[in-house]
């Protein structure tokens, strides 16, 4: 499609009206494992599944479209769009990563580092004296997740992003928490950005998935060529969710940041509650940074009660609409209590230097009412307080 639609027409015209057979005007599914060749010594532009599948493809381009990158490979999962990535990694590079990144990617990079496959270092990315020190170790690659799991901290992409050159780092993103619709790293001097689809991209949680999107045509095929060898590539079926999924991107993220910021006012004033972690709100530490770097506040949000763990018990008896459950992104509303969910693998004295309470609760707001969030998580604070 032609580069002068705005990303929302293009994400909802994604492949529309391009099958030459019938016409068809939504894509068609391809979940064939293989392709005739057209004769002997003679290939047809697909030939094996694993390799490149129509729908697949369909998707990457979009994905690679969105982001403003130069090519994508879309993969199982998140974690391996992450694996996918570490493959730039050789033996004796390191790789900079935050101390409180998402579980899977601290076990993945903790654990193939112990292997021998790279070296790793998890520093505060929000103080810049550590990120100083860790560039003069002249890391290879510096991840980076913005906004930080649970307590929703951002990490100043230019910043960042000027520092990996001066030490000819790669820059990686995982833009998981607000899809490109409301930020893309690659904008900002990022190299890759990873996704976890299963979330936001593909928003309906019925799905998992993942993709890499490539800034260059270079790193693009590398990509390309690392997730065919390593056969992490993901099944057309989980594409064609996806490509369904994102044709309502912008519209879902809309609603979930106008319920996010009716929730987060809601937090604010009541009495049961110590402290309120949103993007959004005036009073953020990051406020004016959201603004300047991503075009939305996004629909995660978490909170401390002041009454602790027992708070917590009271405010999840009283809820109805707020399914206790891991994962985000998706149209239903989701509470998690990260220090026994998402970081149960966290010790106690990591927990406590995340700042990760006994009394946090993180939100996945979605797209229901406002009305309907608003009142029974009031209920739920009344309980808890
Ligand atoms: C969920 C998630 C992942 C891992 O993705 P999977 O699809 O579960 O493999 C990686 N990063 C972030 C920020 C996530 O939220």
């Amino acid at each position: 499609m032609s580069q002068d639609k705005t990303r929302q027409t293009r994400a909802v015209r994604a492949a529309v009206h391009t099958d030459t057979q019938y016409g068809a005007v939504m894509p068609p599914l391809y979940l064939s494992s293989n392709f005739a060749f057209e004769e002997l010594g003679k290939a047809g532009p697909y030939d094996y599944t694993r390799t490149a599948n129509p729908t697949r493809d369909a998707l990457a381009d979009a994905l690679a479209e969105l982001e403003g990158g130069a090519g994508a490979t879309v993969t199982a999962s998140g974690m391996a769009a992450i694996h996918l990535a570490c493959q730039l990694l050789n033996p004796g590079d390191l790789i900079v990563g935050p101390r409180d990144c998402y579980g899977g990617t601290f076990r993945l990079l903790t654990q193939c580092a112990e292997r021998g496959l790279f070296q790793v270092e998890l520093i505060d990315q929000a103080d810049a004296g550590a990120v100083d020190a860790a560039v003069a170790r002249g890391p290879r690659m510096i991840w980076v997740e913005t906004p930080t799991n649970p307590l929703l901290r951002l990490i100043d992409l230019a910043d960042i992003s000027a520092r990996a050159r001066t030490c000819g780092a790669l820059l990686a993103v995982d833009n998981t928490f607000l899809s490109p619709a409301l930020q893309r790293p690659l904008e900002f001097g990022a190299d890759l950005v990873v996704h976890s689809t299963t979330k936001y991209l593909n928003g309906h949680s019925d799905m998992v998935g993942g993709a890499v999107i490539a800034g260059t045509q270079e790193l693009a095929a590398e990509m390309r060529y690392w997730g065919n060898a390593l056969g992490l590539t993901g099944s057309p079926f989980d594409a064609f969710l996806t490509l369904r999924g994102i044709r309502t991107l912008y519209a879902r993220m809309r609603q979930h940041e106008e319920n996010a910021m009716a929730l987060a006012a809601t937090l604010q004033g009541h009495p049961a509650v110590a402290q309120v972690h949103y993007p959004g709100l005036a009073s953020h530490p990051d406020h004016a940074l959201a603004k300047r770097q991503q075009s939305g506040f996004g629909g995660m949000l978490s909170f401390e009660l002041a009454r602790g763990e027992a708070g917590v018990r009271c405010l999840l008896d009283a809820v109805e609409l707020y399914t206790l459950a891991e994962s985000l992104g998706g149209v239903e509303s989701l509470i998690c209590h990260p220090a026994s969910m998402s970081h149960a693998t966290f010790d106690a004295a990591s927990l406590t230097a995340a700042g990760i309470g006994p009394g946090l609760l993180r939100i996945s707001v979605g797209i229901e009412s406002p009305d309907d969030l608003v009142q029974d998580l009031q209920r739920g604070l009344d309980a808890a307080a």
